[in-house]
């Protein structure tokens, strides 16, 4: 666009002078999830991000399973994750990598650097480890151990591939400073033994390396340029460099950091959203009060409205969170012009037309969007005795309530005006039944310009409507309290974030599939839920209601 200017993210700026300066002649970008759990929210900016950085300059995307640790990762997780990273958009084409697959490699790397003299085995306890280590402000002592020969470190090391040593008893360290002001630099573990069979490798391997030894020979061995990653890796940032430097690779790959996506009030993290679906107080990881990539697929959300939201929300060096209300403003953007509005009646009572004839069916023409003709009409029967929100009748009205009262007229979306003559109620006092009359010259598309009306109400043909359920969704956590308890760090549940109802809807949406969604008038955007819903039974998760206090930020 002409006049738009387009400001780099300081990411992108740290490409332009690799690139200039000639540091890198090309971009490759990797995205390494660990398949120990769902992806969410978060770990889409950084698919994005990745993804588009090497779309921007015509690079390569590399998708990368970083599973060398074998005690939490699982296949399960494997396939979820692709799932999520093609529905986001993230093509990866042929480059599917496990870290698993560079075990040998890594074994090399480690090899190499005892012969170098840069690593030993070390056999103090983990309480010693920690010990020697030091602290932020006193420095490390080093290890009895330290001093061994490279003889003897090769053939300890090569008793610890061999499984002929406990796990636990004995570590090898690269040999870097234990006077270091960086604590990650206090001879680091690189390999540990761990007698457990790996979702890949099986049981050929009983040494695991840590990840950050693991992490820099992954990228470059495959060539990766700019390894992005998130902030809480910056002070790892010297042993990234010192790793892929001492293990002598070419075209060293270079570490950047950028902030965590947090949103406000939302349980985000990896650890609390597992617990909520190990505790069964959600009903798995794509439950749709959650915010991993599968629930918010489930719940309706589309690949553009998270990327117009990753958008939105920038990249920076600075730690900070975003409202959800955000998130709910790029979805509404997003289905505002794609999805027909229809009518579904959430807590129905019935509407009588006393004088229309009886047994008579009408089918009128209603726009599938008045804002978007492309997506034409469609038929919606009227009748006699049709259904309305309960709330749209009054029997005592307040000020400025312009629907249904006694004497007051209305139009009833796409069809008549209606004038409310009278009610019923049961012995509670309940309304049962609201009368009224219609007026034949008023229908919708006439062109009957002889009054108007202020309240525009919607409705179902009592006889045609489809019965269905509708999920209605709060935070999960209550945000009056905050997401974590103060005393405990447990979640602050909130109990009423979901309200099961069943609803009444126009037959149109009769065909209606998985992951099909509707604006349902006046009361939000709702998706087909892909998991519950049944032709006989149809099932809508409420994906955002239509209110929003949201404005975007001035630029
Ligand atoms: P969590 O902190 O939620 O447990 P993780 O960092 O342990 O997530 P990984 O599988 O290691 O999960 O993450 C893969 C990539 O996603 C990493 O590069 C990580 O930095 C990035 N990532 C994780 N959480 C976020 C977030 N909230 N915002 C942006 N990027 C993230
Ligand atoms: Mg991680």
């Amino acid at each position: 666009m002409e006049n738009e200017t387009i400001s780099k993210n300081f990411i992108e700026q740290e490409i332009d002078k690799d690139l200039r300066e000639g540091v890198y002649d090309h971009v490759c970008t990797r995205f390494p999830p660990e398949p120990n759990g769902y992806l969410h929210i978060g770990h889409a900016k950084s698919i994005l991000l990745n993804y588009g950085l090497a779309q921007e300059y015509g690079g390569t995307f590399h998708m990368r399973f970083d599973d060398t640790n074998p005690t939490k990762e699982k296949m399960e997780f494997v396939e979820s994750i692709k799932e999520d990273i093609q529905w986001l958009g993230a093509d990866w084409k042929k480059h599917l990598y496990f870290a698993s697959d560079y075990f040998d490699q890594m074994y090399a790397c480690a090899v190499k650097l005892i012969e170098k003299g840069k690593a030993y085995v070390c056999d103090l306890t983990p309480d010693e480890i920690r010990e020697y280590r030091g602290t932020l402000t006193e420095p490390g002592k080093n290890s009895p151990y330290r001093e061994r020969t490279v003889e003897e470190n090769l053939a300890l090391f090569e008793e610890m591939r061999e499984g002929k040593v406990a796990d636990g008893s004995r570590v090898l360290r690269a040999k870097i400073d234990m006077a270091s002001p960086n604590i990650n630099m206090r001879d680091p573990i690189i390999y540990r033994v761990a007698h457990m069979s790996h979702h890949n490798t099986l049981d050929k391997w009983c040494i695991y390396p840590m990840y950050d030894f693991a992490h820099p020979i992954e990228d470059a061995i495959e060539g990766i340029t700019h390894s992005i990653c998130t902030l809480e890796f910056e002070d790892h940032r010297p042993l990234y460099d010192w790793v892929v430097r001492e293990c002598e690779f070419e075209n060293p790959p270079r570490q950047i950091e950028f902030a965590k996506l947090y949103l406000t009030n939302v349980v985000t993290g990896k650890r609390y959203i597992k617990k909520l679906v190990e505790d069964q107080i959600v009903d798995g990881w794509d439950d749709p009060r959650l915010v991993s990539i599968a629930a918010l697929r489930r719940r309706g959300f589309t690949p553009e409205s998270i990327k117009m939201f990753i958008d939105l929300c920038g990249v920076s060096k600075s730690q900070s969170s975003v409202d959800y209300a955000m998130l709910e403003y790029c979805i509404r953007e997003d289905l505002k012009l794609k999805k027909p509005r229809v009518m579904a009646v959430l807590d129905p009572v019935k509407l009588i037309i006393d004088n229309y004839p009886e047994g008579e069916v009408e089918y009128l023409d209603a726009p599938n969007n008045l804002e978007n003709e492309a997506l034409g009409n469609r038929k919606v029967p009227f009748c006699r005795e049709l259904y309305i929100e309960r709330e749209d009748f009054m029997e005592e009205p307040p000020k400025k309530y312009f629907r249904l009262y006694p004497g007051n007229e209305v139009r009833l979306m796409n069809a008549y005006f209606v004038t409310c003559t009278g009610f019923e109620k049961d012995e509670k006092g309940n309304v049962t039944v609201v009368h009224c009359t219609y007026d034949p010259e008023t229908k919708s598309g006439s062109g009957f310009s002889g009054r108007k009306v202020k309240g525009t109400i919607h409705w179902v043909s009592a006889q045609h409507a489809e019965k269905a359920t509708v999920r209605l969704y709060e935070n999960l956590v209550d945000e009056e309290k905050g997401v974590y308890n103060k005393e405990d760090g447990s979640l602050n549940l909130n109990p009423n974030s979901l309200t099961v109802k069943e609803i009444l809807v126009e037959p149109s949406l009769k065909q209606a599939k998985a992951y099909d969604s509707f604006q349902f008038v006046r009361q939000g955007y709702f998706c087909v839920d892909a998991r519950d819903s049944r032709p006989d039974n149809l099932v809508f998760n409420r994906i955002v209601s239509l209110k929003s206090s949201f404005k975007l930020p001035k630029k």
